[in-house]
């Protein structure tokens, strides 16, 4: 059997190819491979934000406020399951950055210690509010290698430190990390954990409670569909909810927001972790993908994925590791999330080459090229005709056609 074949093949037998047919597709021939960066938009979100706009924005005025007051809540308990956390426990707000400022916050004030502990590979946005969280608390920032396993974590653990905030998938090498064994290191020394889920929400099974986590935060608009800048979530076990005090008190996290009281007194519930009035129109755009998400079910997600993810792999070995290009995220389909990074020492040029030949991937600094695998809509073909495309590119050296410095969004 060719390549080829076997690609569809395998598509034919996928129970979600149909689901593709949800989102808007304006280019039939655009392999786009970076659903892990901004995700396709679900047709159901644009009928959606267009009905708010004219009927309830148009015509309802401020008397909308009345269903979308609640519509952050609601959101949050559709997403609860899809991440393993039990309804009321997430919340629909802000941005990711902000929330785990907000969260990491809590949490030192909540330990009275002072440092925190991420890893170099963890996302810099992640880096820069946590180190300026330490900072406040009186310490620093402690960083371990990429990709940290259970042990490394225990390692780092003393007295000092309050809260170990790492990413489930990696943003740039796809690694997934040990959730469960994390938070039973880190428990053992009196620490909190916060999970930045943004690369694995929607696109795997999360067992947030199950595993022990404390807290977590993350995108809608990448696996989840949301939306450009969509409002992020955060996760705040049942049991933590009231011993801990976010740093930004607004009117949105009063117990009692309409009395419009001279004092703040925070909600007795998940509502204390919000600030003021959320982007309406967005939270709408965000509510179609995740409701999409539950209705098809994380485990056919998960199955899809790391069969598209294997496929890729397996051709990318065949194909490309003759010309340079290697894979840096782990052959255990266990332990990698969604996307598979290849490196390539010209690998900014290659990713503008890409674009080139319609195939969207993104790059990331110094030298890879990373492929998003969003089960929703991404077919066994894609991954062939990327893997193809690469190849193509890298035996001719067409990449090096293309400007060598980064510049723009990459
Ligand atoms: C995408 C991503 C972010 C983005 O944060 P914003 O506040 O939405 O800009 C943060 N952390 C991780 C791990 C991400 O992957």
């Amino acid at each position: 059997m060719t390549w080829g074949e076997r690609a569809a093949e395998l598509d034919a037998r996928d129970p979600l190819a149909s689901i593709r047919d949800e989102f808007v597709v304006t280019d039939p021939d655009l392999v786009y491979l970076d659903g892990n960066s901004l995700g396709r938009l679900p047709a159901r979100a644009r009928s959606d934000v267009l009905a708010t706009v004219d009927d309830d924005w148009g015509d309802g005025l401020v008397r909308s406020w009345d269903h979308w007051v609640d519509l952050g809540s609601r959101i949050g308990d559709l997403l609860a399951p899809l991440i393993g956390a039990r309804p009321g426990e997430v919340a629909i707000a802000d941005q990711t950055s902000v929330n785990l400022f907000k969260l990491a916050s809590a949490a030192m004030a909540a330990t009275g210690r002072t440092d925190i502990v991420t890893d170099e590979g963890n996302f810099p946005s992640d880096m820069y509010v946590l180190d300026s969280v330490a900072r406040a608390a009186g310490g620093r920032l402690r960083l371990l290698p990429a990709d940290p396993d259970p042990r490394m974590v225990g390692g780092a653990l003393d007295e000092s430190v309050g809260l170990v905030s790492l990413s489930l998938v990696s943003f740039r090498s796809g690694a997934l990390l040990h959730q469960a064994a994390i938070n039973e290191v880190a428990h053992a020394s009196g620490t909190l954990t916060l999970w930045d889920l943004s690369h694995a929400a929607g696109a795997l099974p999360v067992g947030l409670r199950v595993n022990g986590s404390d807290l977590a935060i993350g995108c809608t608009y990448k696996y989840l569909n949301g939306g450009p800048g969509a409002p992020a979530f955060l996760y705040v076990r049942e049991d933590l909810q009231r011993s801990l005090t976010q740093p930004i008190a607004g009117w949105w996290g009063h117990e009692d927001m309409f009395a419009f009281a001279t004092n703040y007194t925070p909600a007795a519930d998940i509502r204390r972790f919000l600030i003021g009035t959320p982007p309406v129109l967005s939270l709408v755009g965000a509510t179609a993908g995740i409701e999409l998400t539950a209705r098809v079910g994380i485990e056919p997600i998960r199955t899809k994925s790391v069969a598209l993810t294997e496929w890729f792999i397996e051709l990318a070995d065949r194909a490309l590791t003759e010309h340079g290009v290697d894979v840096v995220t782990p052959r255990d389909a266990e332990r990698r999330g969604s996307q598979v990074a290849l490196r390539h020492a010209d690998a900014w040029p290659v990713s503008q080459a890409l674009r080139a030949r319609k195939v969207i991937a993104d790059f990331r600094a110094p030298d890879l090229v990373r492929f998003g695998f969003a089960p929703l809509y991404n077919t066994f073909a894609q991954a062939l005709q990327a893997v193809e495309i690469t190849a193509e590119i890298v035996a001719s050296g067409d990449h090096l056609g293309f400007p060598a410095a980064r510049r723009g969004v990459t």
